[in-house]
């Protein structure tokens, strides 16, 4: 496609709107500007090449990184996993550490993510954490410590039996 101005401005467009989407399933959550950077190559993201990941959508700058990642996704899962969080798909239900309630006053900003801890113990661990070790242990197992906002479709739903008497 020719990148006449006109198609700079609808890129520009689709992108807006796609963060918007994705913003919007989030209740209660203060409008902030959302950058999601692509887990493989920590540039800002295309909205337009994404996956389906682990119950929500990761998405990347380019198709090349995606294509790596589906090739080998363990080692920028937990980056996925806190796009997936940045992009509010999931929030945060528990310390992501053990999975014991989160305490008042234990946040840390964790790229962009504000996540909260059972206890200083479990903030502490991750505060001192190198960063590739702190995205590893909080993220790297997303359903410990965080939840889907919208519950995910069964995938197989019963089936629907015949009103009796007809
Ligand atoms: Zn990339
Ligand atoms: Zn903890």
């Amino acid at each position: 496609m020719r990148m006449t101005p006109r198609n700079v401005a609808g890129w520009g467009l689709g992108l807006a709107t796609a963060w918007l989407v994705v913003a919007a399933v989030a209740v209660a959550v203060p409008a902030m500007k959302i950058e999601p950077m692509c887990p493989v190559s920590a540039e800002p993201c295309d909205p337009k090449v994404s996956l389906d990941f682990h119950g929500g959508r990761v998405w990347f700058c380019c198709k090349t990184c995606k294509q790596a990642f589906e090739a080998d996704p363990s080692r920028s899962t937990p980056l996925a996993h806190q796009q997936m969080v940045l992009t509010r798909q999931f929030i945060q239900r528990a310390c992501p550490l053990d999975g014991a309630g989160v305490a008042a006053g234990t946040t840390l900003d964790l790229g962009g993510v504000e996540v909260g801890f059972c206890s200083d113990a479990c903030r502490t661990r991750i505060n001192q954490a190198a960063i590739d070790d702190q995205t590893r242990l909080v993220f790297g197992n997303l359903g410990r410590g965080f939840a889907p906002v919208k519950p995910l479709a069964p995938k197989r739903l019963p089936p629907e039996k015949p009103a009796a008497g007809r």
